[in-house]
Formats: C-alpha cells, structure tokens, sequence
C-alpha cells in the first residue's frame, strides 16, 4: 500500500467502449477495477468511459470516440455525410484524453458492437482519416467481449429483410425499436441525459423537424433504413463489405485479445444448436434468440455472404454448402454466432490464435468461454466467478503487454 505513494502509476489508460443501446457507464458496471488492478503494485490504471452514441453507425461511432478522446467538434468527414445526408459536425467536447499520442497510446475495451467500433477507429486512423498525425499505433490494444466483426443472424431475426438489406420488415421487433429512437430523440432536448443518444446530426429532434415529419419517419425510417446506421453494420453483407476493402487488418504494432461467449450446444442430426438446460433458466428473450440463431436458415440471404460461397463465387447448392457449415456459425451467445466473435475475416486470412498465449503484436488471440451469454460478463456487475476471473486475467494481459518492448 505504501507503493501507491512512491511509485506513479506507469500503465496505459483504458478506453471502454459500449455496445448497441449502451450507455451505462461506470454505476453499472460496477467493481471490475478491483480485479483488473489486483496484481497491480499499488497503483491504479485510468479507466475512461467513451462517449458514443448507442444507436450510431460505426463510422459515426469511430468519429464520436476519436473525438471524445481528443476533444473538438465531431466531424463525421465531408464526403461521408454528404453520401448519407446527414450534417457534418456534431457536438463539441472537452476531450478525456488531449494527450492520446504514439508516445501516449491507449488500452482499448470494447463490449459488442463496441468491438467493431474500435476496429473501424483504428481502420480510419490508417487511412489518415482525422488528421497526417493520427497514427494506428494510437492504439496499443484492442480487447473485445461478444463483438459482432463478421456480423449476426439476430438482425435478420429482429426484422431487417434477408433480401434487401438495409430494408426493414415492418411491425417486425426492430421496426418498433427504430420507432422508440425517433421519438426519444424527437422528444431528446426535454429529455434526461441518460436518453442521450447522440442524434443531432441526423436533425430528428423537435427543433429540426415538425410533428408530421415524425409522423413519415414512423411510418417509414429513414435512419433504420439506411447504409449508415447501427443495424446494416451488424448484417453479413455490411461485414463483408468491411473486409473486402481489408478493414479489419491486424496491425503489426497492436495486441489483440477476443473474448467470444456461447451457451448453446448441438442438437439432434444436423448441425443445429440450441440451449442446454441450465442456460435456459435465463432470460426468455435470449433464450429465444439463441434458439432461433442456431437453426437459422443463411440460404435465404442476398447477397450471398461470403462463408456461403464457393470458390467461383456461384450460388449453387446453398442450401447443402449450409448444412456443412462447422458448429461455430451456430453456437451462440443469445445475440451473436461464435464465429462472428473471434476476429474479423475468416482463419484463413488473418492472424490468429485460438488458445492462451503470451501477449505478441499483430495477432488475434481468441478465448471462447462457455456457458456464458452476451451479458454475462459485462455490462452489469453481478460479482460472480466468470467476471472475476475476466477482469483478473484482463489486468494480467495488459500488464504483459507493457512488458514487451515495440
Ligand atoms: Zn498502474
Ligand atoms: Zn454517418
Ligand atoms: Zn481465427
């Protein structure tokens, strides 16, 4: 204890990136820091909850986080906004960490969609995105808990059509959902903060736009339906899209650790996965989508993704080509399939380790944790023995990291 006094703390911060409709910071997610900084020598890492907004695309997340790290007005690009028509600036912040640097690099946790999001960061920070001086090396981790990279059937379950996509199935879950994000950001300049859901540069609030505008955007969105928006990002052909033009590329100076959760297990002949019984006790809805995950017919959708395929691209046989799929594309978590939560592109073409090993750059290290659900580890702090021993293991491999000389 007398160390915390004499020696200054050395490690990196960490940045924690939330998934899909998160935005529950620190409250929720309770004492995890105990465990990440228990081997720590009396010193306590920096922990930075990012500010993005929990309904956005990626690219709009990846430019929220930038900025909210480095401070400044968000600016979605000018050629992005203009393609999806939406403004080019958003909020202005302080910035939680001016500092961010080569010299000044950060940790990175992203939880689901939060995943992909950091990736999309790092993509855009190579491409020379914000500025000549942002570098990928920025980031010196990327730590990722049930990230959808290679996208889910659960947004074709919730509504969005196996046919044409970014279209939307209506009175379907995910129609009603979009619903309740217009009027909350309808409704957003009377509304608590916590409601906040970073909106503005779509103009969708009661200072943009009249009551019968909203009244259209009911009925038809156009937010849900279009390419820059949460639920595209999360299909096949979206993650497909991302990797055919190498987004998603591990970068030689960067550590990368997975964490992908499942809690089904085959069932009867076929390749089918469902739920063993003492996950079922959980949560119904979850337990439905988890169901409905590990029976999913992909024959149906189009484009044909690209685990479909064959080698001459033709679609022939679909339908066997699907029930020779390995277990992984339906083991799931109750949101996401195995597969889509080890990395981005397939085994084959990138780098990648599926067991525990010592922290090395420019390589993917998978761990698959059983009889686990998408939010059995995180957000909600519940102080059982999975989360525990994450967060122990987690401050372990960040310390190591520190450790290797780059
Ligand atoms: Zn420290
Ligand atoms: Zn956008
Ligand atoms: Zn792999």
């Amino acid at each position: 204890m007398l160390e915390s006094n004499t020696t200054p703390c050395r490690c990196l911060p960490l940045v924690i990136v939330e998934g899909f409709l998160g935005r529950t910071g620190s409250i929720v997610w309770g004492h995890f820091e105990n465990y990440l900084n228990k081997d720590c020598l009396g010193c306590k890492r920096k922990i930075i909850f990012s500010s993005v907004g929990p309904v956005s695309s990626l690219h709009d997340r990846a430019c929220e986080l930038y900025y909210s790290l480095v401070g400044g007005t968000v600016d979605y690009g000018e050629e992005h906004s203009a393609v999806h028509g939406h403004a080019q600036y958003g909020r202005t912040t302080q910035g939680l960490y001016p500092q961010w640097s080569s010299e000044n690099p950060l940790h990175f946790l992203g939880h689901s969609i939060g995943g992909p999001t950091i990736v999309k960061l790092q993509y855009l920070l190579k491409q020379g995105f914000f500025s000549s001086r942002a570098h990928p090396d920025w980031i010196r981790s990327v730590n990722t808990i049930s990230s959808p990279f290679r996208g889910t059937q659960a947004v074709y379950i919730l509504g969005e059509c196996t046919e044409s996509a970014p279209r939307v199935r209506s009175c379907s879950p995910g129609s009603i959902i979009a619903r309740g994000i217009h009027i909350i950001s309808y409704l957003s300049p009377i509304l608590p903060r916590a409601l906040d859901l970073h909106t503005e540069s779509r103009r969708m609030s009661f200072h943009d736009i009249n009551v019968l505008s909203l009244l259209k955007q009911l009925w038809k969105s156009d937010w849900a339906e279009s390419f820059d928006c949460c639920p595209y990002d999360v299909s096949f052909t979206a993650a497909d899209e991302r990797e055919a033009i190498g987004e998603g590329e591990p970068y030689p100076g960067t550590f990368y650790r997975s964490c992908a959760t499942y809690m089904t297990q085959k069932v009867g002949g076929g390749n089918a996965h469902s739920i063993s019984f003492t996950s079922s006790m959980l949560l119904s809805p979850m337990l439905f989508m988890a169901r409905a995950i590990g029976s999913f017919d992909f024959s149906t959708i189009r484009p044909v993704p690209s685990f479909l395929r064959s080698g001459d691209g033709k679609e022939q046989d679909l339908i066997n080509r699907q029930n020779n799929l390995p277990e992984e594309y339906r083991a799931n978590d109750g949101v996401v399939p195995l597969f889509s939560q080890w990395h981005p592109f397939p085994c084959s073409s990138t780098h990648c380790q599926h067991s525990k090993g010592p922290p090395a750059p420019g390589i993917w290290i998978v761990e698959q944790w059983n009889e686990t659900t998408h939010l059995s580890l995180v957000p909600l702090w519940i102080s059982s023995s999975p989360q525990k021993r994450y967060w122990l293991e987690l401050g372990c491999w960040l310390r190591g990291i520190e450790m290797v000389k780059t």
